[in-house]
């Protein structure tokens, strides 16, 4: 037994029944899920969610099933971590990061939002999931339908990374190479929908696959001993991450389980494809959407669906949004392996090299309590540091040799 309510139109407020609509037939805008914060908070609490499973279904009256998960069950709780010496480089004493390289079962973020959808599917009876993607929702829609018995038919640009092809077709989906970016792909999803009856996680059944996402923000806040931080810094595609999170903290107040939030969410994107940042630096509350161009491929989304969300969220909590350029992005990536121990991919170069920028103009304080939303993980995302990273020295299998190695007598 779930406790939604049904669905609501962000823009006009029309309701809708708990169903899978994603658009307000009236004026557009997109549905949301609404809650019954008050049966809610009579069945959760600190105390309750502690003792339940180490995944993100510990805060499941807060996600919207109706029955229990049937895929995806060992999703979430992935490790926060205290950045020392990565906070020492960056002059921070409070700063850490939230790991999702090592979220199950496919190694990003994307798993969260993919647990939620696929069991949504089911329980409104497909027989076929589906999803336009820039990579890592490939992934995880492919794994869970997998897992789930369910057929699939993935879309996605063609020149994505081949971790991310070979990732995606292991599980045995249909996955279908669009020749053009990623706002193409998902135009062409938009009509595929209309006409072929699948549950499209991130199209067909929006609104339920976009909460998964809350769990990241719940995470944080449980992980950091029931309080939201100063800041989180966040990766931005289509912009439904960096809302959901706001969103996660909000309700966490609302249901007494945290302090009033005080967080600055501060959204990052790669500066080959900023229209949501770009848009909070020229003060702007509407997106111009841009061409992508930039190695930041899973956050590649020129016309980002919840693009307004995503600046109305930085601005409400007071947030900030920057880009960093493709180097930026790789010398991050290393900055992260080598002080934290962990390979993120592109999105996290691009989180930290934000994150580093606004240490600079003063909007994060050295002890100011710091997240970065660490979204997915670096073998994924080889190719690009593959030219950046050196290459093995090569020896005979004596050790002589390896004495003139350490000697300095044989160079690279
Ligand atoms: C999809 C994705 C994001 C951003 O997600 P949105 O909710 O679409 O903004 C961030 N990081 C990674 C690694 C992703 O795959
Ligand atoms: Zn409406």
């Amino acid at each position: 037994m779930g406790y939604v309510l049904g669905l609501q139109c962000r823009e006009c407020g029309r309701q809708y029944p708990k169903e899978p609509l994603h658009v307000c037939e009236f004026c557009f805008g997109p549905l949301e899920i609404v809650y019954d914060y008050e049966q809610i908070r009579r069945v959760l609490s600190r105390e309750t969610i502690a003792r339940g499973p180490r995944s993100m279904w510990r805060y499941q009256p807060l996600l919207p099933l109706d029955g229990d998960p049937t895929v995806g069950l060992q999703v979430g709780f992935t490790p926060l971590i205290k950045a020392k010496r990565l906070g020492k480089v960056m002059g921070l004493n409070n700063l850490y990061i939230k790991n999702d390289c090592v979220n199950h079962p496919t190694l990003s973020f994307k798993d969260r939002v993919v647990a939620v959808a696929v069991s949504k599917a089911k329980e409104f009876n497909y027989d076929t999931v589906a999803c336009a993607s820039t990579g890592n929702l490939a992934n995880s829609v492919a794994a869970h339908a997998a897992e789930a018995g369910l057929k699939s038919y993935i879309f996605i640009p063609a020149d994505i990374e081949m971790t991310k092809v070979v990732g995606t077709l292991i599980y045995g989906t249909t996955l279908v190479g669009i020749r053009g970016v990623y706002d193409e792909v998902n135009r062409l999803c938009s009509e595929i929908a209309a006409n072929f009856p699948w549950a499209f996680v991130n199209i067909t059944i929006r609104p339920f696959y976009g909460d998964g996402s809350k769990t990241f923000g719940y995470e944080i806040a449980e992980q950091l001993g029931w309080k939201a931080p100063d800041h989180v810094v966040i990766p931005v595609a289509g912009s439904s991450l960096i809302t959901k999170v706001w969103k996660a903290f909000n309700e966490f107040a609302h249901l007494g389980l945290i302090d009033e939030v005080k967080t600055k969410i501060h959204a990052a994107q790669a500066s080959g494809c900023a229209p949501v940042t770009t848009a909070i630096k020229e003060n702007r509350d509407f997106i111009k959407p841009v061409i992508p161009n930039t190695i930041a491929k899973s956050i590649a989304i020129g016309n980002p669906a919840d693009g307004y969300y995503g600046i109305k969220t930085v601005k409400e909590s007071g947030g900030y949004g920057e880009d960093v350029a493709d180097d930026e992005i790789v010398e991050c990536m290393k900055l992260l392996a080598q002080t934290e121990g962990i390979f993120a991919e592109t999105a996290g170069g691009v989180t930290l090299g934000v994150a580093r920028k606004l240490v600079a103009q003063g909007r994060i304080q050295p002890d100011d309590v710091t997240v970065l939303a660490i979204t997915g993980n670096g073998l994924k995302t080889q190719e690009a540091v593959m030219g950046d990273v050196g290459s093995p020295i090569l020896i005979d299998p004596r050790l002589s040799a390896f004495q003139d190695l350490f000697n300095g007598k044989e160079g690279k």
